[in-house]
This record gives structure tokens, sequence and C-alpha cells, in this order.
């Protein structure tokens, strides 16, 4: 028998080196320090990242090592993920870690309004740092904002980030939950409470919910009362996921309620997780809201202390991926994955988290939740404008008056709510166009103003209403500069699981950034990006430049 041999290898002769990289001891007592003891979970991988990442401010290649030699996974499967997640800053062997605090400038569109290029090239002359463009904070009411460290600066001026980076000020800024007597003494708690005394049963929860027509508000629309039913049928164990990764520039509103009204939400949470026997709940928290994370578990303490044997809640910190808003990619990034999105069917109320029927709300949904369960659904569809029924929030931002969240009629036009809701214009603009979903929804002109803001109404002019980010732009704005502001966000979103969103994105914002407006070129890639993404964020992500050419080019409509 012939033995074939590796001719460069003797035999007899051991390794002078280990295989791959190898784990540097002191580096692994100091993340077993970190991390804690096993078992280890792999749904908990983000975390531990997020642990490891917090000490140091950045992950090298010897904590990878590290972290894989604990656990006993592959380093190559930790570094897939983390590199995934824009928020954890990987430093090669050959590289200098970047400078802490780190400092971010939003370029969402808000933000570029109101001059975060200044921001941007001021803070680059500031000794020792590196700031580096962030794609939106959740704060565009007070745009433009930056980031230092993990402390957020609202309406940043160069001398307020200067201020911030030479104060120190780099630490989380805690804010104070409503007082949970308050709640209580003004008659809160009876939704919560009328489910946990017999008072209602889950499917008369579920009724009550399907009576008021309150439909998922995250995006999708979809009817809330029929997505609890479809998860209680399901067979047991089932989980609920809340949904607070409001990644959409120009959203904001999950952060409104957290924190005026944490026991609202959590009143809606845990009624919604009774009538659809949920046993426990995970809330996805977008990482740029970590401020509200005390906020939210001291409220939960407060209702807890009030109302006992509520299910088991975890919260999990997303780390700077748009596409995690998408619910199917959630569920991945939560079980410890990268996030990308998941063909359906199945869908999650069959097949969610942990392979187990899950229902998933965002945060703004569980408010209305709540709140019809305590008012009653005909309170709720009682509510509207313009032949429409409901109430939303909708974040407005840009160049009005007033910005931020706005409880208002569902079906409200652009044009009521800037004027009874937002004070008018900013003074010295007129009125030229509004983004009526974020960066996704599109993009209507002005004349457009009175039709009213709902789902299934927008569709009819290309556009959507989505989270019902409202962006208002004036005539000083160039909807053009809007349109490829948005393309380029999307192509860095991109998770690049599929062609068509992948390249489709950076090419489109390539040639818009070039300035060639190529009608037919542009339409060709915003086909094929619409029929063959696998998921909302390439097949939406050509809205806007589809919207330049309907509405403001030469022939529009
Ligand atoms: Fe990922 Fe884009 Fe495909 Fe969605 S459409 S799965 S974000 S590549």
């Amino acid at each position: 028998m012939t033995a074939y041999r590796n001719p460069g290898r003797r035999r007899g002769r051991a390794r002078r080196t280990e295989k791959g990289r190898q784990p540097i001891p002191a580096v692994v007592r100091e993340i077993r320090a970190a991390v804690g003891c096993e078992p280890y979970r792999r749904d908990l991988l983000l975390e531990y990242l997020h642990t490891i990442h917090d000490h140091y401010h950045h992950l090298a290649a010897s904590h990878i090592a590290a972290l894989a030699d604990i656990t006993n996974w592959h380093m190559a499967e930790i570094f897939e993920v983390a590199s995934f997640y824009a928020h954890f800053e990987i430093v090669k062997e050959d590289e200098t870690p970047p400078p802490n605090p780190g400092l971010r400038v939003c370029t969402g569109l808000p933000c570029r309004m109101a001059g975060s290029d200044a921001v941007l090239d001021a803070a680059g002359a500031i000794d020792g740092v590196q700031p580096r463009t962030a794609p939106c904070m959740g704060r565009c009411a007070q745009a433009p904002v930056a980031e230092v460290g993990h402390n957020h600066i609202g309406n940043a001026t160069p001398d307020s980030v200067r201020a911030a980076v030479e104060d120190g000020r780099h630490a989380v800024t805690e804010i104070a939950a409503p007082r949970f007597a308050d709640y209580r003494d003004a008659g809160g708690l009876t939704a919560l409470l009328g489910i946990r005394e017999g008072v209602a049963t889950g499917p008369q929860a579920i009724a009550a919910i399907e009576a008021s027509g309150l439909k998922g508000l995250g995006g999708a629309g979809f009817p809330a009362g029929h997505k609890w039913r479809l998860v209680a049928d399901q067979p047991a164990p089932r989980y609920l996921v809340v949904n607070a990764d409001e990644g959409e520039p120009g959203t904001f509103k999950d952060r409104h309620i957290f924190e005026r009204h944490p026991y609202r939400f959590l009143e809606g949470m845990y009624a919604a997780a009774f009538a659809v026997g949920a046993g426990e709940i995970y809330i996805y928290l977008r990482d740029e809201y970590r401020d509200l994370r005390r906020l939210i578990e001291k409220a939960d303490a407060a209702l807890r202390n009030e109302i006992r044997a509520l299910p088991a809640l975890h919260i999990r910190r997303g780390a700077g991926a748009y596409v995690c808003g998408e619910e199917s990619a959630m569920l991945e990034s939560l079980e410890g994955r990268r996030g990308l999105p998941r063909h359906r069917p199945p869908y999650a109320a069959q097949v969610g988290l942990f392979g187990r029927p899950t229902l998933i709300h965002n945060v703004e949904t569980l408010f209305f939740a709540g709140e019809i369960l305590a008012r009653g659904p005909e309170w709720y569809a009682g509510q509207g404008r313009n032949g429409r029924s409901g109430m939303r929030h909708y974040s407005v931002s840009g160049r009005i008056a007033d910005p931020g969240v706005k409880l208002a009629p569902a079906g409200i036009t652009a044009n009521e709510l800037i004027a009874e809701y937002c004070g008018g214009m900013a003074a010295g603009h007129v009125f030229a166009a509004f983004l009526p979903g974020g960066a996704s929804g599109g993009i209507l002109p002005a004349r457009l103003g009175d039709i009213p803001l709902d789902y299934g109404t927008l569709e009819d002019f290309g556009c959507f209403l989505g989270s019902a980010g409202i962006i208002v732009l004036s005539e000083s704005d160039d909807v053009r500069d809007a349109a490829l502001n948005a393309m380029e966000f999307f192509a860095d979103e991109s998770c690049g699981q599929c062609t068509p969103c992948r390249v489709g994105t950076e090419k489109a914002a390539r040639l818009m950034a070039a300035g060639n407006w190529d009608a037919a070129l542009l339409d060709d890639l915003r086909t094929v990006m619409a029929d063959a993404s696998i998921c909302g964020l390439g097949q939406a992500a050509p809205n806007p430049v589809r919207s330049v050419f309907r509405y403001f080019g030469e022939g529009g409509e």
C-alpha cells in the first residue's frame, strides 16, 4: 500500500506552535471576569460583546480569541457576529485602538438639514478626537445631534461638542421615570388588573383589540387583534417580543413613549402577554437608547411591586444595525446571530423566537393596547380624522417651528399636522415637500399635503406612512439631496444578504452622488431592488428617488 505523506512535514517531530490564534492567558482572565462564568448561552453573544466593548471601548482580536476560548465557540463565528454590528469597533492587530471617548455626529436627513456638517468639521479639529458619522440617533427633534462617549448632545454646535469632550461628559445621562404613585393614583393599572384578576379574560382582551381596529404601528399596519389571535392559537410555549429598535431616520416616538408613559406601555405589554399566553418577554432596545434601560427597569420594578407573578422580562441591546428593526432580523439578533432577515413563511406567529410562536409588536402598538384595554375599544375607534379611525404618535422633524412627537388623529393631513400641532413652518421657511415615512416612505410635494396620513392611503402616491416619521422640507432644501441622503443610508445599512439590495443601493447611491440621474438606469435598478429583495429595506430603498422623478422632475406629476 502506498503511503501518501506530506513531504513538507517530518514524522515524529512536534509542532513548535499551536494552530490558529492562541488566547492570551491574561486576557482570558479579564474576559472571564467581565462576562462571568459558565454556562455561556449562545443567544447572549451580543450581550457578551457589549460587555467587553463597554470595558475596553473596542474589540481586539485577543478579546475575541479569549471569548472563543472560554465559551468553546468558534472564533470565526464570534467575529462574524461582532463585525456585522456597527457599534462594535473591531481593532486589528496592527491598528491603534480608537480614542476614548468616541465622537459621532449624526448625518441623517434632519440633522444634515440642521447643520451637522459644520459640527462634524469642527469636531475634526479637536485634538485627540476622530469623529465618525452615524446614521440616526433617534433624537431628530433636537437636530443636529452628536454623541460623545455614550452621552448625546442635542442641538449640537461646535462649541457644545468641544465642551462635552473637554468636560469629560461621556457617561450615559440617566433619565428619571415618572412617579409610579401618580400613575396608580390617577387610575392606572386598570388594563392589567382587569386581566390579572379575571375581570377580563384573554379572549375578551383579544376581542377588544380587534374591535378597536388597532393596527401594528411599527410600519406594516397589520391588524393587532388578528395577530394576537394567531399567536394565541399556536401551541405553548409562546413569546412576546417588543421591537424597540426604531432606527428609521425621522422616527423617535418609542423614545417619547418610554420617557413619558412607561407604565402604560408596560401594562399593554403584560396584558398582551397574558392574552396570548406568552411566558417570557424580550425587549430589543436600540443601542442609542441605553439611557432608557434603567428607566424601563425601574418602571418595571415599580409595577412588579404592585402586581405579582408577571411574565419574565429580558431587555436586550441592539448594536447599531437598522435592518434589525425588521422583525425576523431582530429575532436572529436576539438569538445571538447576525441580523439577516429570514425568508417567510413561516411567520413569527408560528415559528418565531427560538423556533416558538411569537407575538411581535413595537412600543407604540403596546402603548395603545394598554390605552384600549383601559378606556374601551370604542374610545380608540372613535378617534381619527378625514374618515380614518384611531390615533398615532407622529414624529415630526425638519423645517417646522416646533418639532417633536405629536399625538394626533389617524388620517390627519400634513398641512393640518404642521399648522395645528407643530406651530407652522419655521421662521423664514415655506413648505415645499415632506417625507411621510422616514427615509423609506418616499417624498411628496407640498401640493399633496392634504392627503390623509394613514395606512393604505399613501400607497396610491408611491409612498407609505411606515412608522409615521414625518420630515418636512422647505424651499431651501433640495429633494435630490434628500433622496441621495436616504439612498446612502440604505447602502450603509443593507445587510448584504441579497444581491439586488447590496449592489443596487450602492450603485444607485454612486450614480446619484455623481449627478448621474439617468431616469432609465435608476428605474432599472429600482425595479430589480423592489422585485427581488428579500426584505423591506431593499424593496423600499428606491422610494425617495422614484418620488423625485414622479413629482419633482421635468414633466413630473
Ligand atoms: Fe439584507 Fe437588503 Fe436583502 Fe433585506 S433586502 S435581506 S437588507 S440585502
